[in-house]
């Protein structure tokens, strides 16, 4: 069964004073999972998360993140701007982007924030836009073909498909990269790939790592570049669905950690600090969408309508992502009944669940949508004139503070022009 942060006494006392429906973030989970993160890779002395600030744009969670000793990794202006204005400084700031404009690039240049490439091109492109190339650089690398992990009667536990993914350069383009970046004067380098998202696998970091290390060591040779960081990116994931294994981070680490002392000790290189740009990881188990069911409907199928809708969470919409629901106070209750639950939008992709097994719902209980917290009101959108919801915290003393507030229609109007 899967838990929530908070109790049914506790959210009713929410949604007395923030209307539903609304996105809670839990606090001292955020902060004892940053912990853990960075309990597990304290072995490597440089060590950082880049936290990847797409997930969950928010002030107040990046300063939190901050306060637990993270950067932020950043892919676009809007990011950039975000993470300076919350006090992020140079070298806390992981710039991976692709298909990036000049100002995206100058602005990252200015922050003093580490340049991921994506593509070889943007070599030139970066030394002709900024008028040099920085000491410390990076470059995304993409081994193509199919990723896979663990075959099992099942299926592989992992399986992505780099090779159609319009990320990174080839392994001959990062040869070459690197020794024209080392022509044009930088001094330290980095690799990254994301090869593989929402991984539920204790190995994917480890077999990723090795795979970085590998190529670390060889472009070492090869060039003579000083590879002074790896960065192992996104795609450690979060179990959705309630029968699902979560990862342990503490053998995550112990994992990258014998590849790095079995490929990069060796070769003499030591001094490679390992950075991660986690997102899911780090917030979707710590936030939570809070609904209220407003209507039921018996037609061919049960429908039970909510005041949220895809525009609030648009992952089971797009993509029919899974995410589990609790009718609060009703934990106990059997699942005996089937719903379709529903928003309002104009789309019959609108629903947050299919067929899915539930106890009784009663107009007027609390449905909390679980595993919120990255990728979702990040991805919120404004369809049908439905306005984003507020973002609260529910602090590590047990108060509530808004940390945004919810669209207003003069919010929704501010931007068209009217005569
Ligand atoms: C989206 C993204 C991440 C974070 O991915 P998660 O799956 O949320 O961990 C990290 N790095 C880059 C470059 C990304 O685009």
């Amino acid at each position: 069964m899967k838990k929530t942060f908070v109790n049914k006494a506790q959210l009713e006392a929410i949604a007395a004073d923030y209307p539903t429906p609304f996105y809670l973030y839990d606090e001292q989970g955020i902060r004892e999972n940053a912990r853990r993160l960075n309990a597990a890779f304290a072995w490597n002395p440089g060590f950082k998360e880049y936290f990847a600030v797409k997930a969950t744009p928010n002030p107040q969670i990046l300063k939190i993140l901050h306060e637990e000793g993270c950067g932020t990794d950043c892919s676009s202006l809007t990011e950039l701007i975000m993470s300076d204005r919350c006090g992020f400084k140079g070298g806390e700031i992981m710039f991976s982007s692709n298909d990036t404009p000049a100002e995206e690039f100058k602005l990252a240049a200015e922050l003093g924030a580490t340049i991921n490439l994506d593509d070889i091109t943007h070599i030139d492109f970066l030394k002709d836009t900024i008028g040099y190339i920085p000491k410390k650089v990076c470059c995304r690398y993409n081994p193509g073909g199919v990723f896979t992990l663990g075959e099992s009667k099942e299926g592989f536990q992992v399986m992505d498909n780099p090779g159609d993914a319009k990320y990174g350069m080839t392994r001959e383009q990062i040869s070459e990269a690197y020794k024209r970046m080392k022509e044009l004067g930088a001094e330290e380098f980095g690799i990254h790939a994301f090869l593989a998202s929402n991984t539920l696998s204790n190995d994917y970091y480890p077999a990723l790592a090795r795979i970085l290390f590998q190529l670390a060591v060889e472009l070492k040779e090869e060039t003579g570049c000083h590879i002074t960081f790896i960065n192992l990116s996104g795609g450690v994931g979060v179990p959705y669905k309630p029968e699902q294994t979560e990862n342990d981070i503490a053998v995550i680490g112990e994992g990258v950690r014998k590849a790095y002392e079995e490929v990069l000790i060796p070769a003499g290189m030591g001094d490679v600090s390992i950075c991660t740009e986690l997102g899911r990881f780090m917030l979707a188990p710590y936030g939570v969408l809070v609904t209220r069911a407003t209507h039921e409907k018996h037609t061919y199928k049960e429908y039970i309508g909510v005041d949220a809708c895809a525009a609030n969470l648009m992952r089971p919409a797009i993509y029919g992502a899974y995410h589990h629901i609790t009718v609060m106070g009703k934990e106990n209750e059997p699942c005996d009944h089937k719903y379709d639950v529903t928003g309002a939008l104009c789309e019959n992709c609108d629903k947050f669940a299919v067929d899915r097994m539930l106890p009784k719902i009663d107009k007027g209980d609390l449905l909390v949508i679980h595993d919120a917290g990255a990728h979702g009101h990040a991805m919120g959108y404004q369809y049908n004139g439905r306005l984003r919801s507020a973002e609260i915290l529910l602090q590590s003393d047990g108060s509530t503070r808004l940390i945004r507030r919810a669209e207003v229609p003069e919010d929704y109007f501010a931007t068209a022009i009217w005569d």
